[in-house]
């Protein structure tokens, strides 16, 4: 008889020390893959042992980055579940049970080595280029006899009894058969003189008791898992697969820091109006290869997708054991594209509190989505929508010199200034500010003025544009004038006269002939 494969299980197993690193939202992201494709369990195990890097608030946040992102996840703290509890905190008296049938059995033993000693010992091997290692001072001792020698503390702590040949061999999915050799390997800690377990005793009963099958990780914990594989052994235990991730890296493919590199954190891609459906479609992007259903030629990827088509195409294998870089570029590409497929409306609920934390409130302006609509392609992040809609809340101060058009003077500048009023102030009298007018006025003008080059009606428009949005770049010209309206345009237009009469002032009149 067959034994019916394990239904799948698998586990994100967060410590809550602070932020949510996007290392880690990739390995969720790669969970919810593989549970999704099996029809599996996601549980997301708190190990919050380490107390002295506990950070209140740090649980929450995890699960608050994964919900916006929109990965699902069955059993945690925050919903329960048939493995309960499932903070390590909550489990003590399992991992003190286990470690004490690991030294009853042999495989573990208490070591009564002082801080201090432990510092001295590696100082020495480091001098004498040795590898990092505990010399088993204690291996075999009585607290008694372990008393009589120096370094000595009666706070003890368990450590692991690692093989003293051999090697250990296991297969990473992701990175095939890896060997390492036991003598080479430390006996670490797995219980702590509080009596708390060490990461490497807890995530493994852990792992067994709540049945996981995929064990999927950063790259960092690779180092660790000899250890976990000798506690499986020790206590009788099947592995779970053991994968790890490959790390993610900066655009020069170094390591990422958490200062040079703000979007090390997940926050950092809310807080600058991101859209979760983008960063999920970026993340994906690394895992997956989704091909595009509308062009079936092999190798043609699809650009936007979503969670689904991930589950659909993930490999576990298939993800390589290299680095993969971050692109924020491509980010902010990909994050445009969304923002294009938005509504103006949806675009304009989202963009709000960007705005607000920027001091607009958009209340206040009535014309605020028919602003926006003309910045929507522009837009690649959320947090940009201040500084491109500001020049419609208020209106700005900008340096007069960028009034006069390149080749023009002063004077010329007030002339054509001077006209573009009067085109204004007839469209406002008409009670037709619109678009179409306006542009008809306008190029009427420019031809009446003999305006005709491509050149003289820039130097126009530009001094129109300057004048009224203080900018030399905006959305098309008798658009935005159309949206600012007839009275704030032509305020606007009046200050910027002001300005040129008294640059045309410092540059004196014309020489003659000019
Ligand atoms: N607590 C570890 C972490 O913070 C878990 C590593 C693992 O998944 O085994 O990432």
């Amino acid at each position: 008889m067959t034994v019916p494969p394990a239904p799948v299980r698998v586990r994100l197993a967060p410590s809550p020390t602070g932020f949510v690193h996007i290392g880690n939202v990739l390995v969720a992201l790669v969970d919810a893959a593989i549970a999704r494709q099996a029809g599996g369990t996601f549980v997301i195990r708190i190990e919050d042992t380490d107390q002295k890097r506990f950070v209140d608030g740090a649980e929450e946040l995890i699960y608050e980055s994964l919900h916006w992102l929109g990965i699902e996840w069955q059993e945690a703290p925050d919903r329960g579940g048939p493995f309960a509890p499932y903070r390590q905190s909550a489990r003590l008296p399992l991992y003190q049970e286990y470690a004490e049938r690991l030294i009853a059995q042999g495989d573990a033993y208490r070591c009564w080595c002082s801080p201090d000693r432990l510092e001295q010992m590696r100082f020495a091997q480091q001098a004498a280029k040795l590898p990092p290692k505990y010399d088993r001072r204690c291996l075999g001792m009585t607290e008694a006899e372990r008393k009589a020698l120096d370094g000595y503390t009666p706070d003890s702590v368990v450590r692991l009894r690692m093989h003293d040949s051999g090697s250990t061999t296991f297969t990473d999915p992701i990175r095939g058969t890896l060997a390492f050799e036991n003598g080479l390997l430390d006996d670490r800690v797995l219980l702590k003189s509080d009596g708390f377990p060490t990461y490497n005793l807890a995530v493994v009963v852990d792992d067994h008791l709540m049945r996981i099958t995929h064990v999927v990780r950063g790259e960092e914990w690779l180092p660790s898992t000899p250890a976990h594989l000798r506690v499986y052994e020790a206590l009788g235990w099947d592995p779970p697969l053991i994968a790890h991730t490959p790390l993610l890296l900066n655009a020069d493919r170094g390591k990422i820091s958490k200062r040079r590199h703000p979007w090390a954190n997940m926050q950092w891609f809310r807080d600058q109006g991101f859209l979760p459906e983008a960063v999920l479609n970026y993340l994906g992007n690394l895992i997956a290869f989704v091909p595009d259903t509308e062009n079936p030629a092999p190798g043609v990827a699809r650009e936007l997708f979503g969670f689904d088509e991930i589950a659909a195409h993930f490999n576990l294998a298939s993800i390589g054991p290299s680095g993969k870089v971050v692109d924020i570029d491509r980010l902010d590409w990909l994050n445009g594209q969304y923002i294009r497929r938005m509504s103006v409306e949806d675009l304009a609920v989202k963009a709000a509190p960007f705005l607000a934390a920027a001091g607009y409130d958009v209340n206040t302006l009535p014309t605020y989505r028919a602003a926006l609509a003309l910045e929507h392609e522009r837009i690649k992040r959320l947090s940009q929508a201040p500084q491109a809609l500001s020049f419609f809340f208020d209106d700005e101060e900008y340096d007069p010199a960028m009034l006069v058009p390149r080749g023009a003077t002063a004077g010329r500048a007030l002339e054509l200034l001077d006209g573009a009023i009067a085109v204004c102030q007839s469209v406002a009298e008409s009670g037709d500010w619109t678009v179409s007018t306006l542009d008809d006025r306008f190029r009427a003008h420019a031809e009446a003025r003999g305006l005709t080059t491509g050149k003289l009606r820039g130097q126009l428009f530009g001094v129109v544009r300057v004048g009224s949005t203080g900018r030399t770049a905006t959305p098309p010209l008798f658009d935005t004038l159309a949206v600012l309206g007839a009275s704030v345009v032509l305020r606007r237009l009046s200050v910027a006269r002001n300005h040129l009469e008294c640059l045309a002032a410092i540059d004196g009149p014309p020489a003659e002939g000019q």
